[in-house]
């Protein structure tokens, strides 16, 4: 049997009608480019932010852009500091830098493999402007403890959403704590698109405001700009994509929900540390994550079962070369440097079937 990470198209079948005539409609409209005047944004953004329970969803161009204008729109920039996850994928840290800005890298916890707030404290500083927890794989951050520390020291929070539509942290939804929250609707994300999407969502209306204006070049109408932006902007095919497949987000987050608990209860506890979910979470498992010795060589073993998996991320984010300051410091970051060398991110979509679930299950519990 072979069974991918993730399958888009099965989706995709599954509400191919639907998808075709609300892009053949914008098409017919030319409505392409997003912006105030695009209805299929505008609506978009509308059922989003009702969906979270928040005041405003601005749509931009991609998950990066969504954290690079947020940082911009609240001031943040050269000189600063930002306090980010040592274990996230690049953009987290990548939106920092590019606005002139210094990432500074915190462990995880070993158990919801988010940002750890007990570590967090002590790379505070006098340049630090703004700390970014990532709800990573779906599981979210502390976020009672995150904001308590951010506004303890006058910090912006910004959640880094991009793995986690609709996870929540005792009953609210993640995004709503901080200042403002960044989702990605990357193809493969939980809510994606048929291209590179992202969104910028926020109780702030100000904060709305000048989002709005940077990720159109500082429009504020046509020929109006009080500010340079640039141009970033959530299209009008992506939109409306985006809207036929924000009705079934429940369902398919319920989906992953029940397949991660067939994984829980079935998965030998004793070969594999399994992903935990703490009693506050709401996990959405746009990853399932277990750890395993020898990891690489069950990838292989999985893979001549035809079984699909990913490594979600094989170096944490201070030890790549890019951030080569950071080298031989593993020791500063314990956590995310044990558990890159052990995750192991099995097969999980909404439309896997049970005996797909089975065989994958199977094929871990007897492989020796
Ligand atoms: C996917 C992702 C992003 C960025 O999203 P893009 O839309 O690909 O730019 C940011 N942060 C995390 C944690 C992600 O997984």
């Amino acid at each position: 049997m072979k069974i991918p990470l993730a399958d888009l198209n099965l989706q995709y079948q599954s509400i191919k009608a639907e998808i075709d005539s609300v892009i053949s409609a914008v098409i017919e409209e030319s409505a392409f480019i997003g912006g105030r005047k695009n209805r299929f944004t505008n609506e978009f953004e509308k059922a989003f932010s009702d969906y979270l329970g928040i005041k405003h969803t601005v749509g931009c161009g991609n998950g990066t852009d969504s954290i690079e204008i947020i940082l911009k729109s609240l001031g943040v920039g050269f000189g600063d500091e930002v306090i980010v996850p040592a274990l996230s994928w690049i953009s987290t840290s990548e939106a920092v830098s590019s606005i002139g800005a210094k990432p500074v890298f915190v462990d995880i916890e070993e158990n919801s493999f988010c940002i750890d707030p007990k570590k967090m404290e002590e790379k505070i500083t006098s340049k630090t402007k703004a700390i970014i927890p990532v709800h990573l794989y779906g599981h979210p951050a502390n976020m009672e403890r995150i904001v308590e520390i951010a506004n303890a020291n006058k910090l912006f929070t910004i959640e880094d959403c991009a793995q986690a539509h609709g996870a929540e942290w005792k009953f609210k939804k993640v995004s709503t704590f901080g200042n403002a929250g960044s989702f990605s609707f990357f193809p493969g994300k939980n809510l994606g698109a048929y291209g590179d999407a992202g969104g910028i969502v926020t109780n702030d209306d100000l904060l709305a405001e000048i989002c709005r204006q940077i990720a159109n070049h500082g429009q504020i109408e046509k020929n109006n700009h009080e500010r340079e932006g640039r141009n970033s902007r959530l299209d009008g095919i992506q939109s409306a994509v985006l809207s036929v497949k924000l009705k079934y987000l429940h369902e398919w987050t319920d989906k992953r929900i029940d397949i991660a608990a067939k994984y829980n209860n079935n998965l030998s506890k004793s070969k594999f540390q399994l992903p935990a979910c703490s009693k506050e979470a709401k996990h959405v498992y746009h990853l399932y994550v277990i750890r395993v010795d020898a990891r690489d060589a069950w990838q292989k073993k999985l893979k001549e079962k035809g079984i699909e998996t990913g490594i979600h991320y094989p170096i944490p984010l201070p030890l790549l070369k890019v951030y080569n300051e950071f080298q031989n410091l593993e020791k500063e970051f314990p956590v995310a440097n044990k558990v890159c060398k052990e995750i192991l991110s099995l097969p999980l979509y909404p439309e896997m079937t049970d005996s797909q679930i089975e065989y994958v299950i199977n094929a871990l519990n007897n492989i020796n």
